[in-house]
């Protein structure tokens, strides 16, 4: 009886103490929004508050290939968002209050032959031109700029794009946190220039950018780092399910 008693306490120990460090280690665990390499990289404490996830009733993808960090080289690029794969017309709601700085509204697909003519210049330039990305490859989308509050010492903006409708808003225009933007599409896409109702997503960024950079939320992140900053910095996910 004696032994037993002392295999129990022997076991209980050993099965609590692994458990007692993995809570200390998660606990430590910084959660960084970036990586400069250089300056002192923000952190999850700074935000002045969460950021309500776009579309409702969805989670975070954990595919690598969605996420930020992922190449594209289909664009010769690096993914600077998160992509939530959902139907044609879901809704789509600000992540924070902002002014609206970009809203194409009249945006149209180029034609399969120009948009591969685009493609091709993004490979013999090595990268992705600016004008290209903004101008053919986001689509009709909307940028929201969310002042200098929210991170201290970065400017934050919020992009969303491949949208098929936005919904009656326009450059100046105030937006509160959690309304409704517009609607998700595939412009932009090879989808939207074949002029098909393929492949749609809605392409999500967070950049924070300062007198000498511009970041994107994730940037030079591990995956598993983005999937833990997520957990804490992102509200409204799981949303139908509450
Ligand atoms: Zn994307």
């Amino acid at each position: 009886m004696k032994n037993r008693i002392i295999i129990i306490v022997f076991f209980a120990i050993f099965s609590c103490a692994p458990n007692n460090n993995l809570e200390i280690l998660q606990e430590s665990y910084e959660l960084k929004l970036f990586n400069t390499f250089e300056n002192e990289s923000p952190k999850y404490e700074d935000v002045r508050e969460k950021i309500l996830f776009p579309i409702k009733g969805v989670i975070l993808t954990n595919q690598s290939n969605l996420l930020p960090n992922a190449e594209r080289k289909y664009r010769n690029g690096i993914h600077e968002g998160i992509d939530i794969v959902v139907p044609f017309m879901t809704p789509v709601f600000a992540s924070l209050d902002g002014i609206i700085i970009v809203a194409n509204t009249e945006y149209k697909d180029v034609d399969i032959e120009s948009y591969n003519n685009f493609l091709k210049t993004t490979g013999k330039m090595k990268k992705t031109p600016k004008d290209i990305y903004n101008h053919i490859l986001l689509g009709k989308h909307i940028i929201i700029d969310h002042g200098f509050d929210y991170l201290p010492g970065y400017r934050t903006t919020s992009t969303y794009a491949h949208l098929e409708k936005i919904n009656d808003k326009k450059v100046g225009d105030f937006i509160k946190k959690g309304e409704l933007i517009g609607y998700v599409g595939n412009s932009g896409t090879k989808y939207g220039a074949l002029n098909n109702l393929l492949g749609a997503h809605l392409h999500w960024e967070i950049h924070f950018e300062n007198e000498n950079n511009k970041y994107y939320l994730g940037q030079n992140i591990s995956k598993e780092s983005i999937l833990k900053l997520s957990n804490k910095l992102f509200e409204g996910e799981d949303y139908e399910k509450n």
